[in-house]
């Protein structure tokens, strides 16, 4: 039986791209070897990196005045390469801080240059995500976490600033369509919704480039990666050809246009299973701020002894990576672009018959 699979990350991928990577580690495209033994500098893996590169710009509408890398170091090193790369000792950038990875994200750019926290929602453990706050025209950026995977926060609306966005956008890559001219950069770990770890996606806007006056080490500059085509070293090979075969999935299913129904679907059927429960309530306060991607909710009070119940009877179920991230607690459903209607149905099923039997 296929377990239902809730995990944050690395998370569910669609069970077509499990089978075609399946077979592609057997023989690759009838060539008799395996994708992970064949040269980056093949031909069939440069065709494959070819691919990755045009989908992204396809999917996401990226024009050309944008470079789509794909680099090693997860997420995190991006905290650091972004800063490194684009602002100067004496140059101030604004970050919003929602939560652990924003949080993440200041304390490494503060090693390059002067850091304001334009906005945070510590003030309530990142339960919302916040509003209204003034954004000094003469910053070289303005740094967000789109989608805040481990409090199940995102933003329904980028911050309104003719200065550049950069964006984490780790978790919710590829579920929505995307206003990218108002990015200077885009990046993203694979893990969560377009593939295997092992890869980042960074979409980098060229101009914002090349200005910084510190000596940046060659694996660390975008632009060697740029120069090189995202093969200056060796690629992580297989994670750049899953996530290729993720993209082209969600262009089968009518590109991230049709991602946003299909997520706002599966969403409601957690959410309302939330909201009309006696025994379960949402973490996030402000409810238009609740993510399409991950759901997180606890036990009220009166019931916060059956945590361990309600997990058993989760795993009894087969819907496998519900708990909460240890910083929120309670309860967390990642339900990513590849998660079908059916999983999602089936545990809101288990928390219905779960508040039957206890409230
Ligand atoms: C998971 C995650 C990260 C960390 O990604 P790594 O690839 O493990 O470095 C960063 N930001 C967000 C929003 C995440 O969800």
């Amino acid at each position: 039986m296929k377990v239902h699979n809730f995990s944050a990350g690395p998370a569910i991928l669609p069970a077509s791209v499990m089978a075609e990577a399946a077979e592609a580690v057997r023989d690759f495209n009838g060539s008799g070897l395996s994708i992970l033994e064949i040269s980056h500098r093949s031909k069939p893996f440069v065709a494959v990196l070819e691919e990755a590169v045009s989908l992204v710009h396809e999917l996401l509408g990226v024009s050309d005045d944008y470079a789509v890398l794909f680099l090693t170091g997860g997420a995190s090193s991006q905290f650091y390469m972004t800063a490194m790369n684009i602002l100067n000792d004496n140059e101030t950038a604004g970050y919003i801080n929602t939560g652990a990875w924003s949080t993440k994200a200041i304390k490494e750019a503060k090693n390059f240059g002067n850091i304001v926290e334009l906005a945070s929602s510590k003030d309530t453990n990142f339960s919302y995500i916040p509003k209204g706050y003034d954004i000094p025209a003469d910053l070289k950026y303005v740094h967000l976490t789109s989608n805040n995977t481990i409090f199940g926060t995102q933003f329904q609306e980028f911050p309104a600033t003719d200065v550049p966005l950069i964006a984490d956008m780790s978790s919710d890559i590829f579920s929505r369509p995307l206003p990218v001219d108002r990015f200077g950069m885009i990046y993203a770990g694979a893990q969560k919704n377009m593939g295997p770890a092992g890869v980042a996606l960074a979409i980098v806007r060229k101009d914002i480039l090349g200005k910084v006056e510190r000596t940046i080490p060659t694996m660390l500059n975008y632009q060697t990666h740029i120069d090189k085509n995202s093969s200056f070293n060796t690629p992580p090979v297989f994670p750049i050809f899953v996530s290729m075969l993720t993209m082209r999935w969600v262009k089968e299913q009518g590109g991230v246009d049709a991602m946003v129904p299909h997520n706002e679907a599966k969403a409601k059927i957690i959410y309302d299973a939330i909201d009309n429960s006696p025994i379960f309530e949402g973490v996030v306060t402000d409810t238009v701020d609740r993510s399409l991607m991950n759901a997180t909710f606890v036990l009220k009070e009166q019931y916060a002894h059956l945590q361990d119940d309600f997990m058993a009877a989760a795993t009894a179920a087969n819907c496998s990576g519900v708990k909460g991230h240890r910083s929120v607690g309670g309860f967390r459903a990642s339900i990513y672009n590849s998660m079908p209607h059916s999983s999602a149905q089936a545990l809101a099923d288990v928390m219905a018959e779960f508040a039957a039997k206890h409230a």
